[in-house]
């Protein structure tokens, strides 16, 4: 039972990217929240509930940061929330293991003069190196706020953490409401600024008398930052005669590098292996070989391992399928409803089900390769290449997360710094080979190319990384020569995954996974189901005399020259927008193959398409798997795009590229292709 007297406060975890925040925020609260080894990947805040004792904690996960000068959209929303009134306490979450990088934004959340403890994360690694941090000196040296050593991922310290949140809650939460008491900064600047720092804190004291972060806004002042002029119109021109930015920060990094000094030892012991293995993964020439090598290899284990997998699945379902049927027949059920349910969505449904395992060694490979820190040394050696296509260095973690899901990836491009680099990479995402087109490439190249099946699939995803090339040299024609930012991200140190949080990734992926399958891909089963056994004349038997052959032959005339003329096809690409899976499970639906990822069922659909159309053979099988690459990603897809770009227009022109370029390229490599063959 609840007790009355429950206190309530609220805590935001801040902190530099990649420093545990989110791993944290999982172990205190529960949640499920993905972590990543590499930046960019909570782009927004989440709240959580946790309790300690008599009270309840509102736990607040913010995106990274490394300063609380405001330029990307996550530095605004973490600014804002550390800004937050109805913050009562920040947790300011530290890599232990990197303190030097990681103080710099310690300091500038002192400055803001809130309740502040430090949880000083990563402690494992820290003892693994052989790395000891002076656990008494450190605090002194931070002005005597609480510092907590913690594992987040081994959830050790959380307790202690969370009692000196309260505790210092208690005290520091007084302490702001008295007026008067001066709280001390340990980290002073040369006499000149303190002077205007004291100067502007009595000006912006006099104007908004009950302002909490009065230090913070004086120095912000002082750094000309645009934002707290604008929110601040007090004159200070005879004071901020000039930005004193620069001083300030060095006048930080002088102290940090102090307190590293005091506090740090056997540093140097530190990263010896990750730089010798850097040598060679993120080297200039062999970088990006060997990153093509390594997805390589992740494409040959979820077919290879997949496939032994996948018996499993296959009898489960043909039994599951075969009961249903018999349990039907002597239910007397009638046929109509007997076919609604084995033909429409055992077949839509189940089919793609048993690519579970395909999809599941995918995530499991991306979360592996994320979590060791291996994908943020992609970005960066892929780094100096986007720069020559007039692409942020930034612009490749999103597309990185594409080859998982678009939805996610697009959201992320909320790290780049302007609306222009946004759109320019949310325009090329969509060319990264996401989850759900794996069971197409999985399904036609088995049945078209058995011998090369594995290659045929990772052929599409080198094809869409072509594309996207093109596609950002072309939109980079026009503004030749002009200079992007180059990307500023630290590479964290390699580590062995955690167990825990591969599993949450994994875990999270299938889930969406499965509730596609339940949700979007039962629904469209059921129209295709519904399209494809009714006609003008009510129920029928001649698929031809179908709506769906209806309308699948108005395509027909445009897929042609694509080789891709049959009115089935159109039908599956029209309903692959709702989830490319459903390309799928359309054919599965189509030709009644219960189940399409197994041996009979390819066969079945393979002997069903000959059927239809004699001439229909392995080129034709690549350019549907080109077309499905490329044109219009999921309607979820489409309304982030719309929702992220705050633009009808664009994304509408994206979908008229997406679509044009599908029916592009298919069809070059279909005429160029007949010509050949
Ligand atoms: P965020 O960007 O601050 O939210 O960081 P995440 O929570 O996504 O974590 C970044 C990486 O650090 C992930 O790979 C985590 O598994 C890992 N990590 C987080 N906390 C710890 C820890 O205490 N020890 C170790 N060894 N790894 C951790
Ligand atoms: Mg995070």
């Amino acid at each position: 039972m609840k007790s009355v007297n429950r206190r309530h406060i609220r805590v935001a975890c801040i902190g530099n990217p990649n420093c545990g925040k989110t791993t944290l925020f999982n172990a205190l609260t529960g949640s499920k929240l993905k972590v990543a080894n590499w930046p960019g990947v909570t782009v927004e805040r989440m709240e959580g509930e946790a309790s300690y004792e008599d009270t309840d904690i509102t736990l607040i996960d913010t995106p990274g940061i490394y300063s609380l000068t405001s330029y990307t959209i996550e530095e605004k929303v973490t600014r804002k929330c550390a800004m937050d009134d109805d913050i009562d306490v920040i947790i300011n979450v530290v890599d232990a293991s990197s303190l030097e990088r990681n103080l710099y934004l310690t300091f500038q959340l002192l400055e803001l003069g809130k309740p502040i403890v430090l949880a000083l994360n990563m402690m494992d690694v820290v003892k693994e190196r052989g790395m000891e941090i002076d656990l008494h000196r450190l605090p002194e040296m931070l002005g005597d706020i609480p510092v907590v050593p913690v594992s987040a991922a081994r959830r050790s310290g959380l307790d202690i953490l969370l009692h000196a949140v309260i505790h210092h809650y208690e005290e520091g939460g007084g302490k702001k409401g008295v007026l008067g008491e001066k709280i001390e900064y340990i980290l002073e600047y040369p006499q000149e600024i303190e002077e205007k720092i004291a100067k502007l804190e009595v000006m912006m004291g006099a104007h908004f008398p009950t302002h909490s972060s009065v230090r913070w806004h004086a120095i912000k002042l002082l750094e000309d930052d645009e934002e707290v002029k604008q929110e601040h119109p007090i004159s200070v021109v005879n004071i901020v005669d000039r930005s004193y930015e620069k001083e300030i920060i060095q006048c930080k990094y002088a102290y940090i590098e102090k307190v590293v000094n005091e506090v740090l030892f056997h540093k140097n012991k530190k990263a010896a292996s990750t730089d010798k293995i850097d040598r060679i993964l993120t080297h200039p020439i062999w970088g990006i070989p060997v990153f093509l090598l390594i997805m390589c290899l992740v494409f040959f284990l979820t077919f290879s391992v997949g496939d032994a997998l996948k018996g499993v699945f296959e009898s489960a379902l043909t039994a599951f399928s075969d009961l249903v049927g018999k349990g039907l027949d002597s239910a007397g059920v009638s046929a109509v409803l007997k076919s609604l349910i084995v033909e429409g969505i055992i077949a839509g449904v189940g089919g793609i089900l048993t690519f579970i395992p395909n999809i599941f060694i995918l995530f499991l490979a991306l979360a592996i390769l994320e979590d060791s820190g291996y994908m943020s040394r992609v970005a960066y050696v892929m780094d100096s290449l986007m720069g020559r296509f007039g692409l942020s260095g930034k612009a490749f973690l999103p597309m990185i997360l594409g080859f998982g899901c678009t939805v996610p990836a697009i959201m992320a491009t909320r790290a780049l710094e302007t609306e222009h680099d946004r759109r320019k990479t949310m325009l090329l995402t969509p060319f990264m080979s996401c989850s759900a087109r794996l069971p197409i490439y999985v399904l036609f190249s088995e049945m078209f190319f058995p011998k090369y099946a594995a290659l045929m699939a990772f052929s599409m995803y080198v094809i869409g990384m072509i594309i996207a090339i093109i596609v950002a040299l072309i939109m980079n024609l026009p503004e030749k020569g002009k200079s992007t930012n180059s990307l500023l991200i630290e590479l964290p140190e390699y580590k062995h995954p955690n167990a825990r949080t591969i599993r949450i990734y994994v875990w999270n992926k299938l889930k969406d996974y499965l509730t596609k399958a339940g949700t979007t891909i039962f629904i469209a089963s059921v129209i295709i189901w519904f399209l494809l056994n009714f006609g003008c004349k009510g129920m029928i038997s001649e698929p031809g005399d179908s709506f769906a052959a209806v309308i699948g032959r108005l395509l027909v005339p445009i897929l042609a020259p694509a080789g891709l003329g049959m009115w089935q096809i159109g039908v599956a690409l029209l309903s692959g927008i709702s989830a490319k899976e459903v390309v799928v499970s359309s054919f599965a639906v189509l030709f009644g193959v219960a189940n399409a990822n197994s041996a009979a069922g390819m066969k079945m659909i393979a002997e069903n398409i000959h059927n239809v159309n004699p001439e229909f053979g392995a080129l034709n099988a690549f350019c549907l798997m080109i077309f499905c690459l490329l044109y219009v990603p999921c309607v979820a897809t489409v309304a982030t795009v719309r929702k992220e770009s705050k633009s009808r227009l664009f994304t509408l022109k994206m979908i008229v590229l997406q679509l044009f370029l599908a029916w592009l390229v298919s069809t070059l490599v279909y005429q160029i292709g007949s010509l050949l063959l």
